[in-house]
């Protein structure tokens, strides 16, 4: 029985999507005018991983993806410079050159994660008049007000305005916070639709019933979400960071609109932290922060991406992990073990060995226990420890393990080994082809060559093996 945490309940959760084994999954996607960070590849990691687990678990899974390619302002508050205006003029490109360029880098780190790809790929700008349409309807409803920059949603028409987060509305509405747009009714009032500065022209605009503008951020989530997963959705994910702002505006415009609860579970990924666990958030890896780490920081210093990946599995989501490059050395060193002996056992794949059924439901449990992936990485080390399973067998189990774990063993171009086998296939070939020719002079170069390589030939009627000395 899979079991999830739902931050709605603030607890773990037995897993029953609305309609048997079909999981709507919306993941909240990447804002395309940067590099991901290190941070926020943990949480698509993790996502990944709970996606693997529902397919383990037998679920079809329809997994939706936005792009956030709209530019938004850099603050959650409505406030501040737009973050994709910000990127063009610093880099010289249009908006939407920008876009494309870091929506690609983020597809390429996907890859280089094994990360699933989503089944639907959305950007906000192609969704603009399902947006328009959205506030159109909240508007209907009596949700909005507008004012000079633009129309807002009224929180405080919504009685569980801020369930998500058990925002202590009372406290928010005494308290001395800076009001930071002019005239809004509520502190936790957030904009819909913003408009055009009257005296410049912005690079990304549309025309809407209330005027030129751009959406607000939460509303794209809100309208894709809707238009390909229906108004009964299984699962949203996100990071930490989102659920007081973003998740919790994404439930006041959709449960207005729809009259009806929405998400079934919320599932966050906790931060990376930059030191160690208990620092306080602001040495969280943000992206606003200017100065971050992301996958090519690792790849330059030499490690490979799916180091990253073990780092991450090494923690539970839900936990903060520290980044240091010290414990990425560590993760490499452990990741360098698994991926070796894989590689050895890979020589020894036997399509007719059976798995271990004991080490599968130790792993099975561990990760169908709201996805500890630390327990399951002991499970799957505990397995190739075990020297009463033969090498076959382990082989077809870690294989099995791996749907989750994400590595991809089975396919594997290992770097640095590849290439090497490559070579070693070459002159193998090279050979053969100097002995048909009775070229015995080259014929035995080649075969010392490959003895340097450490590589020991044997000839047998089926063709020449090959193997390490
Ligand atoms: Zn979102």
């Amino acid at each position: 029985m899979l079991r999830l945490y739902n931050t709605m309940s603030r607890s773990v959760e037995d897993f029953e999507p609305y309609q048997g084994k079909d999981v709507g999954l919306y993941t909240c996607g990447p804002t395309v005018y940067n590099y991901a960070h290190l941070g926020n590849l943990r949480t698509y990691i993790f996502q990944d991983v709970l996606k693997r687990t529902l397919l383990l678990c037998g679920y079809k899974v329809n997994h939706v993806m936005n792009v956030t390619d709209v530019g938004h302002l850099v603050s959650d508050a409505d406030e501040g410079e737009d973050k994709m205006e910000l990127g063009a003029a610093r880099e010289g490109k249009t908006v939407w050159d920008i876009a494309e360029f870091y929506f690609e880098a983020f597809k390429r780190d996907m890859v280089r994660l094994n990360l699933l790809p989503p089944d639907i790929w959305c950007k906000a700008t192609d969704h603009v008049q399902d947006q328009i349409d959205m506030v159109a309807a909240l508007e209907a409803k009596g949700f909005t007000y507008t004012l000079e920059d633009g129309v807002y949603f009224d929180t405080s028409k919504l009685a569980d305005y801020g369930k998500l987060a058990r925002l202590d509305i009372s406290g928010l509405r005494a308290g001395a916070r800076i009001v930071v747009v002019e005239g809004k009714r509520n502190h936790t009032d957030f904009a819909l639709w913003k408009f055009s500065p009257t005296d410049k022209k912005r690079l990304m605009e549309w025309d809407s019933p209330w005027g030129m503008g751009f959406p607000g951020w939460h509303v794209e989530c809100s309208a894709m979400s809707l238009k390909y997963l229906g108004a009964k959705l299984d699962i949203h994910c996100g990071g930490v960071d989102h659920i007081a702002v973003h998740h919790t505006n994404e439930i006041a415009q959709t449960e207005s609109v729809i009259g009806a609860d929405w998400v079934k579970y919320w599932m966050h990924a906790e931060f990376l932290t930059l030191n160690s666990a208990g620092e306080d958030d602001d040495r969280r890896m943000s992206k606003s922060a200017g100065n971050f780490l992301r996958m090519d920081t690792l790849v330059e210093r030499g490690f490979d991406p799916l180091v990253y990946r073990y780092f991450c599995l090494s923690g539970h989501y839900r936990q903060q992990l520290a980044f240091s490059w010290d414990a990425i050395q560590a993760a490499a060193k452990g990741y360098d073990r698994l991926k070796t002996r894989a590689m050895e056992l890979r020589k020894q794949a036997d399509l007719d060995a059976t798995i271990s059924e004991k080490h599968m439901a130790a792993f099975r449990k561990a990760v169908e226990d709201d996805l500890n992936m630390p327990r399951a990485l002991a499970a799957a080390w505990g397995m190739l420890k075990d020297s009463e399973l033969p090498d076959a067998r382990q082989y077809a189990t870690l294989v099995a393990m791996d749907r989750v774990l994400g590595f991809d063993f089975e396919n594997m171009q290992a770097a640095g080994q590849e290439p090497l086998e490559q070579e070693i296939m070459d002159l193998i070939e090279q050979r053969n082809a100097a002995r048909s020719a009775k070229d015995f002079g080259k014929s035995d170069e080649i075969r010392d060559r490959l003895a340097e390589m450490g590589i020991e030939l044997k000839d047998t009627a089926g063709g020449t093996t090959w193997k390490k000395k």
